[in-house]
């Protein structure tokens, strides 16, 4: 299971520290791409004639809220660190206190950013009725703050940390209140076992629950809309597939290329923000 278990954690990297740049800043600027001057007409008609779309969305999704997409090179907390060293559930049970001393500062980074303009067209189209559901690889909480009801978180998010002994959960900003008394990692209450983050780390497995409702709906899903994504990264690599043999259709914003490019009826390759709200003015 390691091909599954790696690239969870990989997405949590795509959560470290951010870039400084002021929230809501845009990641290139880049305008709509010019050349596919409909292209927000044509997936607002997708929206408006689907039934049961679902939109993916990965850390791309989240750059223009100032938190660099990990593989962007030299950003961020892991510009100088090995996440396979440091983020391992392995690391994390050899040695919580070096694990949370680089793990703090990832949640202190995290916790101050807000969602962007992205996230808010996100949410408003679950509020509209047009989309059922949102899947995320991200761990930051920003489509529930911008208020995303049917989330499926299938990395985890910071919002939580747990305890592996009880299974108790302690919320973000208690985790960040224990982490500034600067006595150790953050522990459970109850059994003072050091707490790990609801998050999948590397050599974890992913969550079934989450997995299942993630592949379920997809598999139901009439329209995906993919959100800056490479799809490249299991299980998310493997979701519009799902979609795609069910006859659903599939639409992709996101810059760069992606697996999926020659199956999208839609393929907007501008910044997230601008082409997203220009779809949604294409709906009003
Ligand atoms: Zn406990």
């Amino acid at each position: 299971m390691s091909e599954e278990a790696g690239p969870g954690a990989v997405a949590a990297t795509g959560v470290a520290a951010g870039t400084g740049a002021p929230a809501g800043a845009r990641a290139s600027g880049r305008a709509p791409d010019a050349s596919n001057e409909d292209g927000p007409y044509r997936l607002a008609e997708l929206l408006r004639k689907s039934e049961r779309a679902v939109v993916l969305t990965g850390a791309g999704v989240s750059v223009p809220s100032g938190i660099p997409d990990f593989r962007s090179p030299g950003v961020g907390l892991w510009a100088n660190v090995d996440p396979m060293e440091v983020a391992t559930i392995d690391a994390f049970r050899r040695d919580p206190d070096r694990f949370w001393r680089f793990y703090g500062d990832r949640f202190a980074s995290l916790h101050d950013r807000e969602p962007n303009p992205a996230h808010e067209v996100i949410a408003e189209l679950e509020r509209r009725g047009l989309v059922r559901g949102v899947i995320t690889q991200n761990v930051d909480r920003l489509h529930r703050r911008a208020g995303t009801q049917r989330l499926v978180e299938i990395h985890g998010s910071i919002e939580w940390s747990v305890c592996l002994r009880c299974g108790g959960r302690v919320g973000l900003e208690r985790v960040l209140e224990l982490l500034g008394q600067g006595k150790g990692p953050p522990e459970c209450d109850a059994c003072l076992e050091p707490l790990k983050p609801d998050v999948v780390l590397f050599g974890e497995l992913l969550r079934r629950e989450a997995t299942e409702e993630a592949f379920s709906l997809a598999s139901s899903a009439d329209l995906m809309l993919c959100v800056g994504s490479s799809l490249e990264v299991f299980p998310v690599a493997s979701l519009p597939g799902v979609t795609r043999d069910a006859n659903g259709r599939l639409a992709i914003v996101t810059q760069g290329s992606t697996p999926y490019d020659g199956d999208a009826a839609v393929r907007l390759s501008g910044d997230v923000v601008s082409e997203l709200e220009a779809v949604m003015s294409a709906l009003d």
